[in-house]
C-alpha cells in the first residue's frame, strides 16, 4: 500500500462502482457555506444541496462542532442501549411538531418503511383483517426500499423487481374526487408529500390537502405525511403541512434534518406509537449518538426564527428572480414550490430539457438539480444571503443567454 491516498477521478466511478448513476464530471473536495469547489480547484454555487439536505450549507461550524464533539465522545451503541443525543433530538422533535414519539431511521426510505409498517401493524391490531391498502399518488417519491418504491408512484422506479409487495393503490395527485371514490374502509393509510419534490416540484392545492384530511379521518385511515425533501425548514415552515392547516397522524422527514449526515425520524402520536410495540421493528443505526447529536445542532439552527424568515425572503428573491429569467428567455413557465423548494417548469418550445439548463448552470458556476426531464429544480441553502442569492441568479442568467442563444434544437 502506498502512504499516499489513491488518485481517483470520476473515470473510476465507472470502473469500481455499480452503475446505477451517473454522476457528473464534476468531482466535489470541499464545501463552505454556499459553495463547492472541484478536483480542478473550480468554484460553484450550490443551489442543490446534495438534493435538499445540506439545508445550513456546508462544513456549518456549529454542526462540525457537534459532530466532532460526539465523535471523541461517543460513536454507538445500538437500541440495546438509549442514547443522550437521541433523547435530546427526540424531545426537541415533539416540542416543535404535532408529535409525541419518534422512531429514528437513517434513511428517508426507512422512514418511510417504518411509517407504512405501522399503519398497517396499526390496522392489524385495531380494525378488520381486510383494512391493509395504502393509498398513494401518481407520480409520489417515497425512497427506493422495495415497499416505499413499490408505494411510490413512478412505474420505472419499480420494473423488474417484482413481485412487489401487493395491497397498493396510485391515484392523481391533486385530485379529490378520485380520492373520495377510492378510498374505503379497507384504506389503513393515504400518503403524500406537501409538495411532491422529485415528481416536478407539484405542491398539493390547499383544497386537496385539507379533502385528504377529512377523508382519511371519515374512513380511520391515518394519513402520513412524507416531508422527508418539504420538512426541516426548507419550505419556510418547520414542516410544510403547517401552512396547509393539516395536521398528519404520522409524518417521517430525513434530507435536512442531519445536514449531510445520514439520518432520519418518523414522527407520530402516543397512540399510534402504541402499535409499533416492543420488536416488532428496529434498526441497528437509527438514532446513532454521531448522527443524531449532528441534527440536533441542525434542528436548532432551522428551528432559529430568523432562519425560518431567511428562506422566506430569500425564496421570494429566487422567485422573482427565476421568473424574470423565463420572461427574458422564454425557457421556463411559471414557477411553484413553497420557500426554497423552487420548480421551473420547461415551456413548450424548451420541452424535455431541463438537464440542459442544469448542464449550461454548472457550466456558469451554478449546480441547479432536475425534477424528472420537464422541471429545474432549486434547493438553496436556508442560510443563503441575498448578495448570494443574486450571485447565483447572475449565473443562472448567464447560462439561460448561452442556451437561448443556441440554434434551436429541435424535438420532432
Ligand atoms: N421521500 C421523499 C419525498 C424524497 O424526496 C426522498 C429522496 N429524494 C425519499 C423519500 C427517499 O429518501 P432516501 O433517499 O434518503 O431514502
Amino acid at each position: 500500500m502506498s502512504a499516499l491516498p489513491m488518485s481517483v477521478t470520476r473515470k473510476t466511478f465507472d470502473q469500481v462502482m455499480v452503475p446505477n448513476y451517473a454522476p457528473n464530471e464534476i468531482v466535489p473536495v470541499r464545501g463552505e457555506g454556499v459553495r463547492l469547489w472541484d478536483q480542478q480547484g473550480r468554484e460553484y454555487l450550490d443551489f442543490a444541496c446534495g438534493i435538499a439536505v445540506t439545508g445550513l450549507g456546508h462544513c456549518h461550524p456549529k454542526l462540525v462542532a457537534a459532530l466532532t464533539a460526539q465523535a471523541n465522545r461517543l460513536w454507538h451503541v445500538s437500541n440495546v442501549m438509549t442514547n443522550e443525543p437521541a433523547l435530546r433530538l427526540a424531545q426537541r422533535l415533539t416540542e416543535l411538531s404535532f408529535a409525541s414519539k419518534v422512531f429514528f431511521a437513517n434513511s428517508g426510505s426507512e422512514a418511510n418503511e417504518a411509517a407504512f409498517k405501522l399503519a398497517r401493524k396499526h390496522a392489524s391490531l385495531h380494525h378488520a383483517p381486510d383494512k391493509r391498502e395504502i393509498i398513494a399518488f401518481h407520480n409520489a417519491f417515497h425512497g427506493r426500499t422495495l415497499f416505499a418504491v413499490s408505494v411510490g408512484g413512478q412505474a420505472k422506479y419499480t420494473q423488474g423487481f417484482e413481485p412487489l409487495p401487493g395491497g397498493i393503490t396510485h391515484l392523481p395527485f391533486n385530485d379529490l374526487s378520485a380520492l373520495e371514490q377510492a378510498i374505503s374502509a379497507k384504506t389503513c393509510a393515504v400518503v403524500m408529500e406537501p409538495v411532491q419534490g422529485e415528481g416536478g416540484v407539484t405542491p398539493a392545492t390547499r383544497e386537496f390537502a385539507l379533502g385528504v384530511r377529512r377523508l382519511c379521518t371519515q374512513h380511520q385511515a391515518l394519513l402520513i405525511y412524507d416531508e422527508v425533501q418539504t420538512g426541516n425548514g426548507r419550505s419556510g415552515t418547520f414542516f410544510a403541512h403547517e401552512q396547509y392547516g393539516v395536521v398528519p397522524d404520522v409524518l417521517t422527514t430525513a434530507k435536512g434534518l442531519g445536514g449531510g449526515f445520514p439520518v432520519a425520524a418518523m414522527l407520530t402520536t402516543d397512540d399510534l406509537a402504541a402499535s409499533l410495540g416492543f420488536g416488532t421493528h428496529g434498526s441497528t443505526y437509527g438514532g446513532n449518538p454521531l448522527a443524531t447529536a449532528v441534527a440536533l445542532a441542525a434542528v436548532e439552527e432551522i428551528a432559529r426564527p430568523e432562519t425560518l424568515a431567511n428562506v422566506a425572503a430569500r425564496g421570494e428573491q429566487l422567485r422573482r428572480g427565476v421568473s424574470e429569467l423565463a420572461g427574458r428567455y422564454g425557457l421556463f413557465e411559471e414557477l411553484r414550490g413553497l420557500g426554497l423548494l423552487l420548480g421551473a417548469p420547461m415551456s413548450a418550445a424548451w420541452r424535455g430539457r431541463a438537464k440542459d439548463v442544469v448542464t449550461a448552470c454548472l457550466r456558469h458556476g451554478l449546480w441547479t438539480l432536475v425534477a424528472g426531464p420537464e422541471v429545474v429544480r432549486m434547493a438553496p441553502s436556508l442560510l443563503i444571503t441575498e448578495a448570494e442569492m443574486a450571485e447565483g441568479l447572475r449565473r443562472m442568467d448567464a447560462a439561460c443567454a448561452e442556451l437561448a442563444a443556441l440554434p434551436r434544437v429541435s424535438n420532432g
